[in-house]
Parts: structure tokens; C-alpha cells; sequence
């Protein structure tokens, strides 16, 4: 995937090692990329101007070679369960929404990693829009900037649950989630970081790798082949067999505990034999499961499971020893909710 370049992004291209080694291009000491990644990250600087211990050649160099571009917001809403939506514009005039979501003691934001989606899962809002462009580290960061000065409160969660693949932008989605997590930038813990992905099985293999804690969540949404195939078309290659074994492998290296996602649609991956073939999947795997009625999207034709339905679910894989919960969607109202988001500012 074509990384989005300081063109587009300007300074916000940069992931922490990009800005190490520019520094370093412009013959200067190493604390000052630590210094502006604290004005950038940690302090949400709109511009050059307010850096005022570095050197003003300096600032006059990267303000003319590479903009502190800030994004717009288009638009904001709120729903009647507290949760927030934003429509935020980047400087080339590309969009992408993010939700912040209010709990007990926990603000959560969920992040969009690229404009659009080319997975294409039958599904998803997103996935209808095909793929316009995939953000850079620090256009994801600036979503959770928007969601802390709007709330007033430092996040203490980021998932990637907006729109994109986070996985066909990997780059970049860690460059963003080391500035998430860096004392120099939002100081979140790694371990309360989620990545959500369809399934991208050599970037889970690299993930596991990663030193960090992050938290790692997979959209299943069926163990059944062919169902899968249906739902979600962009990850068929990527069969459930070669999943089953990535994910295991992920909980062998790691010792963290994946979630598989699973929107329950009526009819499609909701019947006994799917619940059989996701029992079946999951027993004996360091996992969890979090089923989530599905959010519904016009002109999919696909409808959610009922309530019942969703307890017999987790009755069944708990009965098994399974980790499962049933996943309250926020902000259904306004279109926030999982699977809902698009580019259009119009919320019906
Ligand atoms: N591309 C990534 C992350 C963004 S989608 C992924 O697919 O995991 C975030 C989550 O919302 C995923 O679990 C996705 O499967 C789920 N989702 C998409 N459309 C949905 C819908 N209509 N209802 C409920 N969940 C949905
Ligand atoms: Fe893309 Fe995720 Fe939507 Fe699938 S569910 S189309 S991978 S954003």
C-alpha cells in the first residue's frame, strides 16, 4: 500500500523514525525531534509559531517544506447515548468520520485508518465506497485530537473501528499507535490501543511481532467458508483454516487474548450450523468473542439478529468455556455506530 506522502500530509506523514531521521537530514541535535513530536503529539500545536523553543529558522524551514496541516471539522453530532460523531476534513479535502464514546470513566475513540475501504464486506457502509485514500500516521492521530478538545478529556482508548482496513495501511496505522502510546505524544497504554482487521494474515504475523502490548480484534462475522466468502469477499484468500492457525499463533507469541467480532445477521451466519462451525472455531483458542447485532445499512437487504437469538449465541459458547459478550452498539442515531460510517456529511 502507497504510503501518503508530506505532499498530502505534510509533517503529519512522518512516522516517529521518519521525524528522527529528518532532524537528522536537517543537521540537527536529536532532542529536537522528541521536542516537536511533544508539539505536535502531546500538546496539539496549530502551528510552527507556537514552538517556541525551537530555533526560528528551523520552524521557518519546516513550516515552507513540510505544513503543520490541521484538519476542519466538517461537521459534528451528538447522540442521545452521549457518543459523538465527526466529520473531519483533511487539507487535500478528503473526509473520514470518527466517534468518541463516553463511558463510566473511559472516553473511547474510534478512529478511521483510511478514507473508504476496498475489502468490500457486504455488510459494511464503509465498504460500499471502495477505497479513496489510506491517512497517515499523523491524520490518525488528529482524530483523537479532535475527540480530546472536544470532550475536554484525555482518551483512554483508541480502536480502530471507523473506516479502512488498518491492515492494508500497516505502516502507518503503528507510526500513528507509537504516537498513541508515547509519553511524548498522548501517553495511552499500549494494552488499551485496538486494532480491528479483517483478517490481513501476514500483517496479524507482523503485529505479533510488534514490542508493544497493543490489543488485537478480528472480524469473523462467520466460520463457515462459503458464508464468509459471501460476507466478506475482499479477505476469501485468507482462509478460516490458515486464520485459525494465525490467530492461535498470535496467542501462542503473545499471551494476550485476540476478540473475534461477529455481527449476527438473521438468516446468514445466525443458524445452528453457524453457531456449530463458530463453537467449533473457537474452542480450545486463547480468544474471545464479542457478538454484535448487526447496525443495520441501507440497500444491503441484511437485517439483525433478534435479542434472543444473540443470548442463545453467548449461552452456547459460554456453556463450551468461551470468553463472549454481547456488544451494546453507541451511537445507532447518528449513524455512528459500527459499519455506519461514510464519507457523505448527510446523516439520515
Ligand atoms: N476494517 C476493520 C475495521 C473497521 S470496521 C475490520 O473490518 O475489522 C469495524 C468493525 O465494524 C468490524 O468488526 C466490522 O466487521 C464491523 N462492522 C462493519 N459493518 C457492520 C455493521 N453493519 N454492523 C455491525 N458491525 C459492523
Ligand atoms: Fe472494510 Fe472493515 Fe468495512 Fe470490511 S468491515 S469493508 S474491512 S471497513
Amino acid at each position: 500500500m502507497e504510503r501518503t506522502t508530506s505532499e498530502i500530509a505534510g509533517i503529519k506523514a512522518f512516522d516517529e523514525q521518519g521525524i528522527i531521521a529528518l532532524m537528522k537530514d536537517l543537521g540537527q541535535p536529536a532532542f529536537r525531534a522528541k521536542q516537536l513530536i511533544q508539539w505536535i503529539y502531546a500538546k496539539g500545536a496549530h502551528s510552527y509559531d507556537e514552538m517556541t523553543n525551537l530555533p526560528a529558522a528551523l520552524r521557518d524551514e519546516l513550516a515552507a517544506r513540510y505544513p503543520l496541516f490541521v484538519p476542519e471539522l466538517e461537521e459534528r453530532l451528538v447522540s442521545k447515548d452521549g457518543s459523538r460523531k465527526y466529520l473531519v476534513r483533511f487539507a487535500d479535502g478528503t473526509s473520514v468520520e470518527t466517534v468518541g464514546i463516553p463511558s463510566n470513566h473511559r472516553l473511547t475513540v474510534c478512529v478511521s485508518t483510511q478514507a473508504g475501504c476496498n475489502m468490500g464486506c457486504a455488510f459494511c457502509a464503509t465498504g460500499k465506497l471502495g477505497l479513496i485514500r489510506s491517512l497517515a500516521p499523523g491524520e490518525i492521530c488528529d482524530q483523537v485530537r479532535i475527540v480530546a478538545d472536544d470532550f475536554g478529556e484525555r482518551p483512554t482508548n483508541v480502536v480502530t473501528m471507523g473506516q479502512g482496513e488498518p491492515f492494508m495501511n500497516y505502516d502507518s496505522v503503528l507510526g500513528a499507535l507509537r504516537f498513541l502510546n508515547s509519553p511524548d505524544g498522548f501517553n495511552i497504554g499500549a494494552r488499551h490501543l485496538t486494532v480491528s482487521t479483517c483478517g490481513i494474515l501476514p500483517m496479524i504475523r507482523r503485529f505479533a511481532a510488534e514490542p508493544e502490548q497493543f490489543t488485537l480484534a478480528i472480524s469473523l462475522h462467520s466460520a463457515v467458508q462459503k458464508t464468509r466468502n459471501r460476507l466478506m469477499p475482499g479477505v476469501r484468500n485468507y482462509t478460516l483454516d490458515r486464520l485459525h492457525d494465525s490467530v492461535a499463533a498470535y496467542g501462542e507469541k503473545t499471551r494476550r487474548r485476540p476478540s473475534f467480532e461477529y455481527a449476527l445477521i438473521a438468516g446468514q451466519n445466525d443458524t445452528d450450523e453457524e453457531l456449530e462451525a463458530l463453537v467449533e472455531f473457537c474452542k480450545n483458542m486463547l480468544c474471545h468473542v464479542n457478538l454484535i447485532p448487526l447496525n443495520t445499512v441501507s440497500g444491503t437487504g441484511l437485517k439483525p439478529s433478534t435479542r434472543e437469538r444473540a443470548e442463545e449465541f453467548a449461552t452456547a459458547l459460554g456453556r463450551t468455556g468461551i470468553e463472549v459478550s454481547i456488544r451494546n452498539s453507541r451511537g445507532s442515531d447518528i449513524c455512528g455506530a459500527c459499519g455506519q460510517l461514510k464519507q457523505a456529511s448527510a446523516s439520515k
